[in-house]
């Protein structure tokens, strides 16, 4: 079995001790890496806990293809217990850093307790070791400009427990959602270092090479990976959601609006973008570097451009751009940080808090008091549902406390029910059913109807599963069949794996971390969109449409073989092998 090292370093942040295990093969097998292998790792180590603050497990993964040539295979995944939602929480990095963590020869980091003063982790060529820094306080470029070899940090955020912290690569690259750099912040972690020379090895070279030839030239031949993100980048999006009127304006209060087109990929494209970068391995170079008239930097991505854009009222590209450099700066997660923010807005004007302005007003200053938390950014710092929980309104969009991204779910139903049922909360790369209900890739659903959704949706979370756990690009999958990842898997593994078996690692992981939520107090009734997504837009190609969200639900908990409080059954627990969690 090649592809992976089979080693693992559990470290005691308290005592500093580490200590190597050999990763059991049939593990490996059944998980494959990063999200899966992450999932089952943390399981063995934390089941629950009253405080993700206070006690809680970070484990870092590689996937057996990551530092390989396989297209986008340059990802690396982090595996804990959000402290915004009290979900399961994995979430993966682009960039370099998992190319350089996989040349150091350890395959998983599993990092419990908590240091007594700051300090960073160095993994040099399989030698970990813990050191006490001088870091703490510093943003992310300079703490990443202090640290030698590929690192990641997090910035004042982190250092401050804001509930929806990042960690950030040297690269730009981002472990975003849920609070990761919270978690590390928590365990007094300013940032890893990693370097290593060895090579991960591959079992069948010709074969790998055969794929590799074939998937180069269908990603060269895809409009979406060879013009639209190589051109555009993610921003590409803006104009086509706001044509099917899912563009969401001030906190998902309506849709259509002008002046949308100042934040699209097509004007970023003419007024900021001045380069382009790209991860590990990854032909399609969707990175977007960029400029305003005071400072440099990367991206907006198309979810930041939004949620620090339109959800706030603020058409103003190199506003939203230079709040988007500040929020990395910080560590903060972009959506969250936007979604939070348009809450409060929404209070403003509902007349109930009154501790920010109304859409449309300038934000540097609440970013950086967030991060801080200072004066309101103390409560801001807590997520919108805890701040709307507190002031007893219903404004926070989110599902199980994250803050839902850029697409309108009155537009798409598959989407809907992908947003209501995600294990880790409001998010879109659990199912991304945007492929099926927009693109058509693989193959295209009315987005309107809901009947047969279940299925679909069961099956792109399943494949956003595996791929999360090989680890991969998502963007890939617009270019690539599903045969690619299969073929690529054996060519560098050795092991036999046909998409149907992909498909069931998916489900396994897919029902491993809704065993983990369901038996951390999670049921049907938060598997629930906000109630203003019961009523109908009024504006625009998606307006005057509203879906049974209850019906979709018991189709998709029979699709799923759950009960119908939506818990795994014993009889599908055994089929997957995961008897263990009855
Ligand atoms: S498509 Fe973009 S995000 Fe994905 S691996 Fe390539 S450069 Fe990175």
């Amino acid at each position: 079995m090649k592809g992976w090292w089979r080693k693992l370093a559990k470290v005691d942040l308290g005592d500093r001790k580490v200590q190597f295990e050999e990763i059991d093969k049939d593990i490996l097998v059944d998980y494959i890496g990063g999200r899966g292998l992450g999932g089952r790792l943390l399981y063995e180590e934390i089941k629950s806990t009253k405080d993700p603050l206070d006690e809680n497990v970070l484990v870092f993964t590689r996937g057996p293809l990551t530092g390989t040539m396989v297209p986008t295979s340059g990802r690396f995944s982090v595996s804990t217990i959000s402290p915004l939602t009290g979900t399961i929480l994995d979430s993966n990095v682009g960039g370099f850093f998992g190319k350089h963590f996989s040349s150091a020869g350890i395959d998983a980091l599993v990092l419990k307790g908590k240091s007594e003063v700051p300090v960073v982790l160095k993994v040099d060529n399989g030698v970990v070791t813990v050191e006490e820094t001088d870091l703490w306080g510093k943003t992310v470029s300079e703490a990443l400009d202090s640290l030698n070899g590929a690192s990641a940090v997090i910035g004042p955020a982190g250092e401050n427990l804001v509930r929806f912290a990042n960690v950030v690569t040297d690269d730009d690259r981002v472990f975003g959602r849920g609070g990761v750099g919270a978690v590390m912040g928590s365990k007094n972690l300013k940032g890893l270092s990693v370097k290593g020379d060895k090579k991960v090895e591959i079992d069948d070279q010709e074969l790998l090479k055969n794929y590799l030839k074939k998937a180069i030239s269908k990603i060269e031949s895809s409009p979406v990976t060879s013009r639209g993100l190589r051109k555009f980048g993610t921003p590409i999006l803006v104009n086509l959601l706001d044509w099917l009127g899912m563009f969401p304006l001030e906190n998902f209060q309506r849709v259509k609006d002008e002046r949308v087109d100042n934040l699209s990929g097509e004007t970023m494209k003419d007024e900021i973008v001045e380069g382009h970068y790209r991860c590990h391995a990854c032909p399609i170079r969707c990175g977007l570097k960029t400029k305003t008239d005071k400072m440099k930097g990367k991206g907006p991505e198309y979810e930041s451009v939004w949620a620090l854009g339109a959800n706030l009222g603020i058409f103003d590209l190199k506003k939203t751009t230079e709040a988007n450099y500040l929020c990395n700066e910080l560590g903060l997660d972009t959506i969250t940080t936007g979604g939070t923010i348009a809450s409060a807005m929404e209070m403003f004007e509902k007349g109930v808090w009154d501790e920010t302005d109304g859409f449309g007003s300038d934000v540097t200053e609440l970013i950086k008091v967030i991060a801080y938390r200072e004066e309101a950014g103390d409560e801001l710092a807590e997520g919108s549902k805890r701040l709307c929980e507190r002031y007893n309104c219903d404004y926070s969009m989110s599902v199980k406390g994250m803050e839902l991204p850029a697409y309108d779910p009155r537009g798409a139903a598959g989407q809907a029910l992908s947003f209501a049922t995600s294990n880790r909360g409001g998010c879109h790369l659990r199912g991304y059913m945007i492929g099926e209900e927009i693109f058509g890739v693989p193959k295209l659903f009315d987005r309107f109807n809901t009947s047969g959704k279940a299925e679909v949706v069961k099956r792109s979370q399943e494949r956003n599963a595996y791929l999360d756990s090989l680890i991969v690009c998502k963007f890939s999958s617009f270019a690539l069949s599903e045969e690619y990842y299969s073929r690529f898997l054996e060519a560098v593994t050795g092991v036999d794996y046909t998409v149907g078996e992909l498909h069931k690692i998916g489900e396994r992981i897919y029902n491993l971390e809704r065993m983990f939520n369901v038996s951390n107090g999670f049921s049907r009734g938060d598997d629930r969109l906000p109630e203003r997504f019961n009523e109908p837009l009024i504006k625009g190609a998606s307006s005057g449409n509203v879906f049974d969200m209850e019906k979709m639900l018991d189709d998709y908990y029979e699709a799923m073989g759950w009960d119908r409080e939506g818990r795994p059954t014993e009889k599908k627990l055994e089929k997957l092998n995961l008897g263990f969690m009855v």
